[in-house]
Parts: C-alpha cells; structure tokens; sequence
C-alpha cells in the first residue's frame, strides 16, 4: 500500500536549539498513528511542522504523492487537505455548537454548511446539541463538537494534539475509545500526539516513540512494548526490569534461572524483562539451583499485584493476578517467562 503522508529527515531548531533532528515516518491510509514522547520531546513541533504552522529547517513533506513543503515548497495549512484537533478545542465562545461546526466549511453555501454540520454532529452523538453554547458542555462534549468541527472539510489526514488531555480519567477513555471508533468507522488518518503510553498503546495501530527529538523506535503497540530495541523504549512504555547478563547462543543466564533471548545472540548485555513476565512461587526443593528471594513491597493495583523480590542486593518487579497472593518477608523464587535484548 502506498503511505498518505510521507515524512522525510525533517530537522528544526529554535534559535541553537536542535527541537527535531532528522524525523522520518509514514503514515498509510486509514491508519492511526500517534507520535508518543515525554514532554519537550518535539512531538507538537512535528504535528506543526505538518500541518504547515512551522516551516522545518530540512526535510519533506508529502501526503498522497503531493509535496506539501521542503526547502523551496511551503504550502499553506489551509491548502493542505489536514484537519486539526487540540487539547483545548479552540471552540468559539458566543458561537451555538451547530455555527461551530459549520465554522469548519467555508467559501460553500450557508444551506450546504448547515446540512454538512448536522451530518458530523449525528456522526459524533451530537444530534441533540444544536444551539447550546461551548460553556454548556461538558469537556468531553466540547471534544465531540471540536472533533465535528475537524472532520466537516473531510480532511484526508487528522492531526491530533493531546486531545483527551483535559478529561477527567473515565471520560477520557470513553472519549478516546468514541474518536477511534468513528475515525476507523469512516476510514480518516490521523496522527495523535501524546506523552501518555497507555493512551498511545490503546489508540494508535502503530506508534513512534520520541527522545530528545529523535524517532528511537517506530512499530505496532505489540512490538514497542514487547520488543523494545532501546532501554528507553523499555523503561517509557512500562514498568520493567534491567539486567546485565551473559548470553550464549541466544541463552541468557540470569538470577532466576536460564531464559531464551529472541534472536541467536553472544555476549554481555543488557535485558528488559517486564514485571508480567516474571512469576513467583515459594521454593521448589526439587529446584534448589534457583535463587531465593524474599518479598520487601507489595501494591494493589486492583486486578493484578505488583511485588518488589530483593535477590542478592538487586530488587526485580514482578506482576501477578490479584489471586496469587504473597506477604511481605516471604521467601520466594522467580522464574522467567521472556526476556528482551535492548541497547542502552
Ligand atoms: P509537550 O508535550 O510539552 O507539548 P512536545 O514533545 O510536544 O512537548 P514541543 O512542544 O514540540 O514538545 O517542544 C519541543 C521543544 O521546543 C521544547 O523545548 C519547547 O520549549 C521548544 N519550542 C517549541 N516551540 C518553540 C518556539 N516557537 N520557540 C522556541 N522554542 C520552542
């Protein structure tokens, strides 16, 4: 399949300051992307960069074969065929929900407007919000009519800025899991940016996670978070466990025992083992070779438990149903179940 959006090796400073260094990714039809980093990371500046608001330095764009800037070419955002959703829904005050909306469709007649805006308020379950004003509703419904208010123009691609962020938690996932379904319902592209990981890993079908300006990894939810490449892939995507360990053809040995490392590899590394892939029981005599452990903390997090086992001075997370239960001063063994090579 040929990418909507093609992002090639953009850089942008501000002032001496490096914000993204050399950002490449693509985006294929229908597909939802999110762009996942910590605060400062250069996502926003990214998302800008392709909606046309900041020129980068170095770089293209393209989306559906057509250049929309590199270092001779700048189209204009509102030529640019994208819609834009953000954190704080830039609705407008004194304006109903319908006239919001119908805002989204200009230079077509007011009938067609009106009719186009009552079809994306159907779409976003806003059929009963005509005429009441922005300050009547609530944050998740200001989303609604702000993400109505995006879609109206039909944009080919939708650009979306932290958009669940003001929400409070339940909304928010109502919310999310509402967007998704209509964006996926009517096959629109979209970019979210956000420095939440559960988020990204809920919404997108493939993500890139940012550093200091720099894409370290590009891949589905699955593979970012089961097969990080760097240990800061690892460690931002999730709780997990850092060890340094001997490998030998593809075995590692390790405090709890000998465990397959994917891929046939020799040396001294450095594996992320994440806390669900460690399981915990009391000792096996018949498996005395296997180090103990005693348990030193213990959280409830609902429906699993989260247990801190101190082994010789280093302490590991493990993560067990909330049926599984252990005290604190227990002794213990590990055993694990998966282990993954990173670079640091
Ligand atoms: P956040 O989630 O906090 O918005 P982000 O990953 O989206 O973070 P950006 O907003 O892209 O990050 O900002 C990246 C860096 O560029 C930050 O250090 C920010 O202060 C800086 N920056 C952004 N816009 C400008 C600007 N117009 N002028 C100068 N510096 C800027």
């Amino acid at each position: 399949m040929k990418p909507l959006l093609t992002v090639e090796s953009i850089t942008k400073h501000f002032a001496d300051t490096p914000v993204v260094k050399n950002v490449s990714f693509t985006v294929y039809p229908g597909e939802i992307f999110a762009l996942l980093g910590p605060s400062g990371c250069g996502k926003t500046t990214t998302l800008r960069i392709i909606a046309g608001f900041e020129k980068a330095d170095t770089g293209k764009i393209a989306m559906a074969e057509r250049l929309l800037a590199n270092d001779a070419v700048h189209i204009s955002p509102e030529l640019r065929g994208i819609g834009l959703v953000f954190q704080d829904y830039a609705l407008f005050p004194h304006k109903n929900v319908l006239d919001n909306v119908a805002f989204g469709l200009r230079k077509v007649p007011k009938k067609t407007r009106r009719e186009r805006a009552t079809e994306v308020l159907d779409m976003v379950g806003m059929k009963d919000f005509h005429a009441r004003l922005p300050h009547h509703l609530s944050g998740g419904e200001q989303q609604r009519v702000a993400l109505a208010r995006s879609i109206i123009a039909r944009p080919q691609l939708l650009l979306l800025d932290e958009p669940f962020s003001s929400l409070d938690p339940g909304l928010r996932q109502t919310t999310r899991d509402e967007v998704r379904a209509l964006l996926k319902g009517e096959g629109i592209s979209a970019i979210l940016v956000t420095h939440d990981q559960e988020e990204a890993l809920s919404f997108a079908e493939r993500l890139a996670v940012m550093k200091e300006g720099t894409v370290e990894q590009i891949g589905t939810p699955e593979a970012v978070y089961q097969q990080p490449e760097t240990a800061y892939v690892a460690d931002f995507l999730g709780q997990t466990n850092f060890i340094n360990a001997s490998v030998k053809d593809g075995i590692a040995e390790t405090p709890f025992g000998r465990v397959e490392v994917d891929g046939a590899a020799t040396g001294e590394m450095l594996l992320s083992i994440r806390p669900e892939c460690l399981t915990m029981a009391a000792p096996d005599p018949g498996n005395s070779g296997l180090k103990k452990g005693r348990i030193v903390g213990q959280a409830f997090k609902g429906h699993y438990f989260t247990y801190r086992v101190e082994i010789e001075g280093a302490s590991y997370f493990v993560q067990t149903d909330s049926y599984c239960r252990f005290q604190i001063g227990d002794t213990v063994q590990l055993k694990v179940l998966s282990a993954v090579a990173v670079s640091n």
